[in-house]
């Protein structure tokens, strides 16, 4: 009987530690395993991680796609597009370096492109010069036409004045001798002489050594600054340049993305700072890694907030100072919008009492009938345009050509 109590109470015990194992076997099943917890990163980093990638990359994406699509339509390098076949979707890794379109005689190419400031400037010009008399009335609506094309009063006054007296000097009444004429006075009031080339040339810095040409890109944000920025490094990698991009428009979210996406296509560096952080020190560290690649030009595009005129120029003012610490600045280029008119005068007046300009870049060219605005802007600043937006295509940026301007203007 002992025996048989003592079986039992063995049993008992047995099948109570056996239980208890299963237990805890189940209990440690139901915890996360530890060898897991190794792998786990991988798996469970991802809720952290991706959401800070995916918030990173999708403006990026989104701007290259904007971009891209936009200028798809008006590449104008036959070499790019055989460069870069439609059948590589898969590659965003390493983007194709593009071959940008050659600059020289850009304008004459895109002069379709000034039909609207064809047609109301220089065709309803030499429509009313060809009248079978010049009376009163026909000069008043010259003079029209010119306002209405954003010429500005005093150059309109000039231009008829000077275009009456020689009708009435040389009695010019054929269509070719009044083209002539017209096409004359137009190069006069615009001008022939001035220096429009984009001083990208070495400077010296101050530690005595060469150092990239400098060029400050300014305006008011959506003028086409960023896009100018990036059409420029274009335009000097067309001319066998190497180039650095700072990217010191802090204040517009996308601006940093998009100058980069225009730097990778043509193989340029852009640096960056956080978002809202400071640009001078963005544009100091551009020019310094400039210097460090041998670059050749560094260009900074910087924030146009007209927030009040001390706000722009402290900014401004200090974006170029602390640049200086390297050496000069080359060119301080003021990006306007033509389609704009007497409001991008208004813009142009406060830069320039901000920051010295040294040359105009006039974009949306393309979308205006008001070309007029060239002899206005000019006269204004007393600085030459030196380039001109003709669309929002990749080449559709252009050396101002006085000439090749008017005979598109004529016709
Ligand atoms: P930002 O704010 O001054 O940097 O302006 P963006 O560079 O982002 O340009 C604003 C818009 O103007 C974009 O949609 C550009 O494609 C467009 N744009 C810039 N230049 C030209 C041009 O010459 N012609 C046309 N039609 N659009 C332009």
């Amino acid at each position: 009987m002992e025996f048989v109590i003592l079986a039992v109470v063995i049993a008992v015990v047995a099948l109570g530690a056996i239980s208890g194992l299963v237990v805890s076997s189940r209990k440690k099943k139901q915890l996360p395993p530890p060898p897991p917890a190794a792998p786990k990163p991988s798996v469970t980093a991802p809720p952290a991680e991706p959401q800070v990638g995916e918030e990173a990359e999708t403006p990026r994406d989104e701007e290259r796609r904007t971009i891209e699509e936009v200028e798809l339509p008006t590449a104008e390098a036959p070499e790019a597009e055989a460069a870069a076949p439609a059948a590589e979707p898969e590659a965003p890794v390493a983007p194709e370096i593009e071959v940008p379109a050659p600059t020289a005689g850009r304008l004459v190419r895109l002069r379709a492109r000034l039909s609207r400031s064809q047609n109301s400037l220089g065709k309803g010009l030499l429509t009313l010069l060809s009248r079978e008399h010049l009376d009163e009335e026909t000069w008043e609506e010259i003079e029209d036409t010119l306002l209405t094309a954003d010429v500005g009063v005093a150059p309109t006054q000039e231009l008829v004045d000077r275009l009456r007296e020689r009708v009435k000097v040389l009695g010019t009444r054929t269509p070719e001798g009044l083209r002539e004429l017209l096409r004359e006075e137009l190069l006069t009031l615009i001008g022939t002489d001035a220096d429009r080339t984009v001083h990208t040339a070495n400077g010296i810095g101050n530690g005595g050594d060469e150092i990239p040409g400098v060029v400050l890109v300014v305006g008011v944000n959506g003028t086409g600054k960023t896009t100018t920025t990036g059409k420029l490094a274009r335009v000097l990698v067309a001319d066998g340049k190497s180039v650095v991009l700072g990217a010191a428009d802090t204040f517009r979210a996308a601006a940093a993305d998009q100058l980069q996406t225009w730097g990778e296509r043509v193989g340029a560096r852009t640096v960056r700072g956080p978002e809202g952080g400071d640009p001078a020190s963005i544009a100091f560290d551009a020019v310094k890694e400039g210097i460090a690649e041998s670059a050749d030009v560094v260009l900074i595009d910087t924030a146009g907030r007209l927030h009040t005129k001390t706000g722009l120029m402290d900014e401004l003012g200090k974006v170029k100072r602390v640049v200086e610490k390297h050496g000069p600045v080359g060119e301080v280029l003021l990006v306007l919008d033509a389609t704009t008119g007497q409001n991008g005068l208004v813009q142009a007046r406060v830069f320039a009492e901000v920051v010295d300009i040294t040359g105009v870049v006039l974009t949306k060219l393309d979308g205006t009938a008001k070309g007029g605005i060239i002899v206005a802007v000019q006269r204004e600043l007393g600085v030459p345009v030196k380039l001109v937006g003709l669309g929002e295509g990749a080449d559709d940026l252009a050396p101002f050509e006085p000439e090749a301007f008017v005979d598109a203007l004529i016709g």
